[in-house]
């Protein structure tokens, strides 16, 4: 479970996020959805522990992490754009996440993870041969090697259209249920976050909009805001 409470973040006295309280179960894919400057990324950065807050709590079960570094938390994150090392080809990137944690999985298991991403005929591919939606897995393999505790996601489909946008959106929730995996979207768009979510925080303006499922969302919006938002753009 992962709890913030009465989180608020300023930058340069501009209030980001104000009095945020949300509490994530284990297993949950929770989307951050908003629209452009409402804070979805900064607060994907304060429970990656990249920013820091100036008000309130994260807690994790049941341990105060407020104050606990980035590299201690074991939580990561795939950017939006990948991040991924053009030199390298894809197993390289992949094992990249592992360099200084020796020992965190057996060959199998990194072999195991491959496979379930369909990674294998890839693998000696550099990253500019492969597709938008090769990329997505070998940033999702890089991540998941490392064991995250939480999974962040930074728009992962923004870059990727059609039957490629689908089958990554079915393999992201593959990847949570599979392995239990809380995971943490940021997505600016509506259609993305109903069908991939078992939550949805709608944030507007840096203040919660509303907190709930996709048909809590479509049934019964909280405000005009949510209503809006949602329906314009279905
Ligand atoms: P987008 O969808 O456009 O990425 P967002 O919802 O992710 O937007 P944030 O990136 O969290 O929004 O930004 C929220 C607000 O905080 C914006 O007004 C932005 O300009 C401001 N902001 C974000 N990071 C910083 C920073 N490091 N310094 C100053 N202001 C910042």
């Amino acid at each position: 479970m992962l709890k913030l409470q009465n989180v608020s973040k300023q930058f340069d006295k501009k209030v980001v996020l104000s009095d945020i309280n949300l509490d994530i179960k284990t297993g949950e894919i929770v989307s951050l959805l908003g629209p452009s400057g409402s804070g979805k990324t900064t607060l994907l950065n304060l429970i990656l522990g990249l920013t820091q807050m100036d008000q309130g709590q994260i807690i994790f079960n049941d341990v105060d992490i407020t104050k606990t570094p980035m590299k201690n938390r074991g939580f990561n994150i795939v950017f939006q754009d990948y991040a991924l090392f053009p030199n390298l080809n894809s197993y390289e990137n992949i094992v990249y996440g592992l360099r200084n944690k020796k020992g965190l999985v057996s060959d199998q298991e990194l072999q195991e993870y491959i496979d379930f991403l369909e990674l294998k005929p890839h693998l000696n591919k550099k990253i500019g041969e492969l597709s938008g939606g090769q990329k997505q897995r070998v940033a999702l393999a890089r991540t998941l090697v490392t064991k995250p505790k939480i999974l962040l996601l930074d728009e992962p489909l923004s870059a990727l259209d059609g039957v490629i946008k689908e089958s990554i959106k079915e393999r992201i929730k593959s990847i949570a249920r599979e392995f239990k995996l809380t995971t943490i979207i940021v997505t600016h768009d509506p259609e993305e976050a109903l069908t991939l979510s078992d939550k949805i925080l709608i944030i507007n303006e840096g203040k919660i909009s509303q907190f709930g499922t996709p048909s809590e969302i479509i049934n019964e919006p909280n405000n005009r805001f949510v209503e809006e938002f949602i329906l314009k753009q279905l």
